[in-house]
């Protein structure tokens, strides 16, 4: 048999290894930027054109190369940043590999203009799909100029991939938080479609959060500080009361390189443990500088993940250190927190003798008697949420004509749609609790519990309103006749640039479901109105839940879009587990639920209710 083994040519192997490389544009812009830093480069300007599909440019005043250097730096595995081995251990550059400008230049078209600072005159290159198109002599001033145009040109799949041309600029401006957090002393300025979207001065790593997130972070931030002979870390914890319900700053750094732990994440969740809901993500800037040679970065092609020599130590380090910034700066949680209060001794009764505790009877209950549902001591925290035209007006009704043979969902279901008529003119107005022999209860803050025929159901109260919520947004989004109300006087709410550029997107979708918005600034948008459901003082809670959401959820087409916002709102507003309801509430709450399209799960797919029938509890006592 013949041999069939053959080398790759060159250009094929390139565009091989940049798959691996470049996986969209956000990818060129972290190696170009990280090399211009390699350069040691005190000034950089990234320019980028839709979203880094039409152009990424990346400008600095590093050392720049000479001729053959420009020429080489487009081969594979052609590095001035390690020679041996051993040098591998001792890495103080962000570089290493020599794989990136190989293979950048195989997948696009690549034009170079560098120039060191002890000649005269520099370099012009230019390169396409790794063939190179002319090289010559040009003045230039000190540093290196690296354009980028029509990403994957030569692998049509690989471009018709990308995402749009928001959601591409979105991961370059997360790429150019993280590059621009670890080197504050570094000036960037960053321009998209010839705007510009950030000026970043030399400064300290305090300002730089506050430049990139907006003014108000600057109060969110507690410092932390240690310094042990394992590792060093310095940077800032969030303030656990603005601890974020979706993941939002969480920023680790090692030797100035942004990576991604869950193992030392789970140090700072354990550090605020108590201080925030079980639901919030604590936020930080953590920037932690061990010795090269105790890290391993070469375990992952993109360099996000590190390898620690000695990782327990340092999460235990880490984590008594933020609990110690925690404690100095005097972060005490916020009240309440979902904590069960009759659980917590108060802390003047701890040393306090106890009294011998008396037994106390209500001579006048009577299990039998029906539960008055003008219960005037709770707190009345469900507000409805369906319209009052149309809808089922009694819970109780659903059940009406129901047999005990009902043992499935899905006939649970099926009935209630057909006793909305029947049963409607029952109660002469909408829910009048008092008149129907209705009793739901509420059990542990958490459910609903209510009797059918059949046996009994018990309702998630905070899935149930999200399902009845999400339900009604969702109609207002497609009817698109949301009712807003008026503010009296318009709110200014600032927010990062990131977080307008989002806002700006989503801002058609928001006025749907009834936000208006007035004046739109660089890091402020003015509400004048908001949908009849939030209350002002919730908007900014909203809006901020919002964004996050829509950053997680990178949404294409709009119908995502309005699903995500539906969703959010319906998780923001909703009853949460904890919160009492009264009586009338929690009728109100169960008709809203049975009314809604879907019952039996939230908009998040979960268990809405589960019903446990006669039969079920007669089995158990068998
Ligand atoms: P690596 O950064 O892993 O060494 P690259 O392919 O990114 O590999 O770059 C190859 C070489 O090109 C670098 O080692 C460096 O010598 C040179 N180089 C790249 N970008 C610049 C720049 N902006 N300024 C000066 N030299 C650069
Ligand atoms: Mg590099």
């Amino acid at each position: 048999m013949a041999d069939i083994i053959q080398l790759l040519p060159d250009h094929v192997a390139n565009q091989i290894a940049a798959g691996e490389v470049v996986q969209r544009p956000a990818s060129v812009v972290k190696e170009l930027l990280e090399n211009a830093i390699d350069a040691g480069a005190s000034t950089i300007k990234l320019i980028v054109k839709d979203g880094g599909k039409a152009l990424i440019q990346i400008v600095d005043d590093g050392i720049g190369m000479s001729a053959t250097d420009a020429r080489l730096s487009f081969e594979r595995h052609a590095t001035s940043k390690i020679q041996k081995a051993e040098d591998l251990f001792n890495l103080n550059t962000k570089g290493f590999r020599g794989e990136a400008l190989a293979s950048i230049a195989a997948i696009a078209h690549v034009d170079m203009q560098t120039k060191p600072v002890e000649t005269e005159l520099g370099t012009h290159l230019k390169i396409e799909g790794s063939k190179i198109i002319f090289q010559e002599v040009t003045a230039v001033p000190k540093g290196t100029s690296i354009a980028v145009k029509n990403l994957f040109f030569n692998i049509p799949a690989r471009r018709n991939f990308l995402k749009s041309i928001q959601v591409e600029l979105r991961h370059i401006t997360d790429e150019f938080h993280r590059i621009a957090l670890a080197h504050p002393s570094i000036a960037f300025h960053y321009y998209n479609n010839g705007s510009e979207m950030f000026n970043l001065p030399n400064e300290n790593h305090r300002q730089r959060i506050v430049h990139i997130f907006g003014t108000k972070a600057n109060q969110k931030l507690v410092p932390v500080h240690e310094d042990t002979q394992v590792v060093k870390i310095s940077g800032f914890i969030i303030k656990p009361e603005f601890a974020k319900k979706s993941r939002g700053e969480q920023f680790f750094f090692v030797n100035n390189r942004f990576i991604k732990s869950p193992y030392l994440h789970h140090a700072v969740v354990a550090a605020f443990e108590g201080l925030i809901r079980s639901n919030a993500y604590p936020g930080y800037f953590l920037y932690l500088e061990v010795d090269p040679g105790s890290i391993d970065i070469n375990i992952h092609p993109t360099k996000t993940e590190v390898k620690f020599d000695d990782e327990h130590t340092i999460y235990a380090i880490l984590r008594s250190t933020l609990k110690h910034g925690l404690g100095q700066f005097n972060v005490i949680p916020a009240l309440d927190f979902e904590q069960n209060q009759n659980l917590e001794t108060p802390y003047a009764y701890k040393d306090r003798e106890a009294a011998q505790p008396g037994v106390t009877v209500d001579a006048g209950f009577n299990p039998f008697q029906e539960v008055s549902t003008k219960s005037g001591t709770t707190r009345g925290g469900y507000s409805g949420g369906m319209s009052s035209s149309g809808g089922s007006n009694s819970w109780d009704s659903l059940y009406v004509g129901l047999q005990s043979e009902m043992d499935s969902k899905e006939e649970f279901n099926s009935l209630k749609f057909e006793s909305d008529t029947i049963t409607g003119s029952i109660f002469k107005g909408k829910y009048e609790p008092e008149e129907s022999n209705a009793t739901t209860f509420q059990l542990r803050r958490k459910y609903i519990v209510t009797t059918i025929k059949s046996g009994m159901v018990v309702i998630d109260q905070s899935r149930a309103h999200q399902r009845v919520l999400y339900e009604k947004f969702l109609k207002n989004i497609t009817i698109k006749e949301a009712v807003s109300q008026q503010l009296l006087f318009p709110l200014a709410l600032s927010f990062s640039k990131s977080d307008m550029e989002i806002l700006n997107e989503i801002k058609d979708s928001l006025s749907t479901i009834g936000f208006v918005f007035g004046k739109m600034g660089k890091e402020q948008i003015e509400v004048t109105g908001v949908p009849l459901l939030v209350t002002e003082s919730e908007v900014g809670m909203v809006l901020d839940q919002l964004i996050s959401d829509c950053q997680m959820e990178v949404s294409e087409d709009n119908f995502s879009q309005t699903d995500i916002l539906a969703k959010t709102l319906a998780k923001t507003l909703s009853v949460k587990t904890g919160e009492i309801l009264n009586s009338a509430s929690q009728l109100a709450l169960v008709n809203d639920l049975f009314a809604c399209k879907e019952t039996r799960v939230s908009p998040f797919n979960k268990p809405v209710y589960i019903t446990i029938t006669e039969n079920d509890i007669d089995k158990k006592f068998i």
